[in-house]
This record gives C-alpha cells, sequence and structure tokens, in this order.
C-alpha cells in the first residue's frame, strides 16, 4: 500500500458501505455478504434496457441493506462511502475488467440544488474513485444545460418529457467509447438524455454503470 493510502486509510478508514462498520484494508464485510448476495443481479445485468444506452451495469437491486447504505450515502453526509461502494462493485465478478473497456468514466450531472443539500456531488465522487480504482479516466463532459424538476417528484413519462434537452456535452468525446456512472437508476430516463448529449457530441459507444437498480 502507498503511503498516501495508508494516511487516508488512518483518517478514514474502508467501511462496509451497508452496515458501516470498520473493515481492514482489502476485505470484505461477511456480516452483510449472504444479504447482498440476495439482492445481486446476476452478471451485474438489471432486467431494465435503457433506450440509448448500449448496456447497463448494476450491482444489486435497490432494496434492503443497499437502500440504507445509499441513503446514508445520499442524505447523511458521507462522502467516504463513495469510496467504499465502488470497492464492493469492483469486487463483483467481471466488474474491473468491464469498467477497463471504456476511454472515459462520466458522472451524471448533479443538479446545484443537490450539490448544495449534500456538500458534494455524489456521482462525482463516485467517478473519481472508479477512475481510481481502475485506471480508466474520468472526467465531467456534461452539463446540465437547464432547470428541471426533481425527478422523484414524477412518473415515467413526465419523468422523460422533464429531462427533454436537459444536458449538454462540456468536454471532448468524439469517437470515445463513454461509461457513465450513478448511484441509482428508476426508469433511466436521466442516463437515457445523458447518453443522447454524449451521442450528439460524436461519443461512439455508451454504456452505464450504477451502484443499484429500482427493478
Ligand atoms: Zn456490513
Amino acid at each position: 500500500m502507498k503511503a498516501l493510502e495508508v494516511l487516508a486509510s488512518l483518517l478514514a478508514p474502508p467501511r462496509c458501505p451497508v452496515c458501516d462498520e470498520v473493515l481492514l484494508p482489502g476485505t470484505q464485510c461477511a456480516a452483510c455478504a449472504p444479504a447482498l448476495d440476495r439482492l445481486a443481479y446476476a452478471d451485474c445485468r438489471p432486467p431494465c434496457a435503457v433506450p440509448g444506452l448500449s448496456g447497463l451495469r448494476s450491482g444489486w437491486r435497490y432494496d434492503g441493506g443497499i437502500q440504507e447504505g445509499i441513503l446514508r450515502m445520499k442524505f447523511a453526509s458521507r462522502p467516504d462511502q463513495a469510496e467504499n461502494f465502488i470497492l464492493l462493485l469492483l469486487s463483483r465478478p467481471g466488474m474491473c475488467t468491464f469498467v477497463r473497456e471504456f476511454d472515459i468514466i462520466i458522472p451524471v450531472p448533479s443538479t446545484k440544488s443537490e450539490r448544495r443539500a449534500r456538500g458534494y456531488d455524489l456521482p462525482q465522487l463516485l467517478g473519481r474513485a472508479l477512475s481510481r480504482r481502475t485506471g480508466v479516466p474520468a472526467a465531467s463532459h456534461l452539463q446540465k444545460v437547464r432547470d428541471t424538476r426533481r425527478q422523484v417528484e414524477l412518473g415515467g413519462a413526465e419523468r422523460r418529457r422533464n429531462l427533454n434537452g436537459a444536458f449538454a456535452a462540456a468536454g471532448p468525446v468524439r469517437g470515445c467509447r463513454v461509461l457513465l456512472v450513478d448511484d441509482v437508476t428508476t426508469t433511466g430516463s436521466t442516463l437515457r438524455e445523458c447518453a443522447a448529449a454524449l451521442r450528439c457530441a460524436g461519443a461512439a459507444d455508451v454504456w452505464g454503470i450504477t451502484i443499484a437498480a429500482t427493478n
């Protein structure tokens, strides 16, 4: 382990993102393993297809301990759990190899109000952690170009309308294989609109990766 990593693990020791117990570096939580296995998608393939994405990989169903852990990471001032969730996600079989097939990791843009409320940009933290652990560069090459209503307040068709044209590429993506990262996907509307903006800017291929999916 590098000196900086030792220091970082002392300041913010690795924790199980599900039950929040401190873990020895490089180990996983034995107590949560059975519950995680029950929520895991076979081959990290959730059943939902997102039009506009070539494919989507998610670790687990958004339920039980995974849901609790994600809510803690989002709403209880726990940005450290982004790193822990990414470590857990990359421990799934084939996940590291999958991520390394991409040219660039791009986080789904969060809204100003989300950043203000949390004090951190969660998809960006997930993207950086994914980049650190796989060596694939991460860049915020997408931006939100207009305000939208909160997706959680809306139904499926409304969600799509709400986001139509809301994103635009904000960096060079022409010819790139892009991996979009977010914490959870529900209807896939956000990933779909982000993918459309990236394809418009010339991205060769766009996939998505999330920790969890709701179906
Ligand atoms: Zn645990």
